[in-house]
């Protein structure tokens, strides 16, 4: 349920998607990231690897997750069919587990004893945390001070799960902080810690490796649609953050003739400076270990990045979405934060799936597609994750 061997054959060996990507890393340390490459490709090559994950996937996780036809939210625009790929059905809430268990299992095959991630919101900590217990590997999450006090119920389930916190008092104190803290511990104790990354960012072979185990994601949106309506969908729409749910949706379509379309976090809007579309309105640079871009002010600084969604809130974006989007085989446009409360609110009441504010990002698309496509069309819609999170605060906002 992975894919593999596609005619689009990207990244090449040293992980560059034409000019994006790649493992801008101190020379010593590129040695770690080779043998971690050469070990996935062994684990992604290997029977009893991947029936030993699909298994978790299956019974802990709760996949395949459905492929849901939205009636009422097709008959609210009365023109393409709009299913919805219900990753918020996954255990944890979102898609995240799908590439945590895949890359828990792979430091457990690889010998390790300790794993760390970065957080953000914690929604990653929380999947990390909950793999980590599962498979019996001490976990440790680094998260910025500030997102300590935001988001202190999944700081407490961290803690649950028996996982340390290591707030991160740096810079901004919030997610970019944490990841230079991660990567920095990384590279000091390589020896014997796995770091399991959140999105299909950093430096090769993580892109490749987060898009394999979230590959799972448009492997079964192809089969699911297949059965339903036997043939492909003109369009799958996914949010994008990192861009992990998104690639995971698009990979098993990269060969095909469908629309892929990645919806980015415009927060008070592109032109206000209070925005995390770096697809839109960044700069071609150099960020933790790969080419990419990222949102920077005039001297290349790297800028603080905004949106009401702490899950796309990030000043990159992973090195193969900016490579589709240069090429064009993917599309991607910014959402608001305006936008994307509404379409939370709108599909809350039309289907009664309280989506997470991230995912909302890619509902709110539809104001925008739907008028263009026909009775005959399809739309898939990825929600990456449920709602539950977001619902006291925006609750605020709706009144
Ligand atoms: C973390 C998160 C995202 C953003 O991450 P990607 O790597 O871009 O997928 C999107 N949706 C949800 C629900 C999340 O938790």
């Amino acid at each position: 349920m992975f894919v593999k061997n596609l005619k689009y054959n990207l990244p090449d060996k040293d992980g560059f998607f034409g000019e994006f990507g790649g493992a801008f890393v101190p020379d010593e340390f590129k040695k770690v990231l080779d043998n971690l490459d050469a070990e996935f490709e062994k684990a992604k090559n290997d029977e009893a690897f991947l029936t030993n994950l699909y298994e978790l996937l299956k019974d802990y996780s709760g996949r395949p997750t459905p492929l849901y036809f939205a009636k009422n939210l097709t008959n609210y625009y009365g023109k393409a069919k709009i299913y919805l790929k219900r990753e918020d059905l996954n255990h944890t809430g979102a898609h995240k587990i799908n590439n945590v268990l895949g890359q828990a299992l792979l430091a457990k095959r690889m010998g390790a004893k300790r794993v760390i991630a970065e957080t953000g919101a914690g929604q990653h900590g929380v999947a990390t945390a909950t793999a980590a217990t599962l498979l019996g590997l001490d976990c440790t999450v680094f998260m910025g001070e500030k997102d300590i006090v935001r988001q202190h119920l999944n700081v407490e389930r961290m803690k649950l799960l028996g996982a340390k916190v290591h707030s991160v008092d740096t810079g901004s104190k919030t997610l970019s902080d944490a990841c230079d803290a991660a990567i920095d511990y990384w590279i000091r104790h390589a020896d014997e810690v796995f770091y399991i990354l959140g999105s299909a960012v950093g430096p090769n072979p993580y892109p490749k490796m987060v898009r394999f185990f979230q590959s799972v994601i448009g492997a079964e949106i192809k089969q699911q649609i297949l059965e339903k309506e036997g043939r492909l969908p003109d369009y799958v729409l996914a949010c994008i953050g990192g861009g992990s749910n998104a690639i995971g949706a698009f990979h098993a379509f990269m060969d095909d003739d469908v629309n892929l379309i990645g919806l980015e976090a415009a927060g008070e809007g592109i032109d206000t400076g209070k925005t995390a579309a770096s697809l839109t309105v960044g700069k071609k640079m150099i960020l933790h270990g790969k080419r990419q871009y990222v949102l920077c002010d005039e001297n290349g600084k790297v800028k603080e990045s905004y949106s009401i969604s702490a899950g796309l809130d990030y000043p990159g974006c992973g090195p193969e979405h900016c490579y589709l989007k240069d090429s064009g085989r993917a599309k991607y446009y910014p959402i608001t934060d305006d936008e994307a409360v509404a379409a939370f609110a709108r599909l809350s009441k039309l289907e009664g799936i309280i989506p997470a504010i991230e995912s909302s990002h890619a509902v709110a698309y539809l104001e925008k597609l739907m008028p263009q496509t026909t009775p005959e069309q399809i739309v898939v819609v990825n929600i990456s994750g449920r709602g539950d999170k977001d619902t006291e605060r925006l609750l605020q906002l709706l009144v």
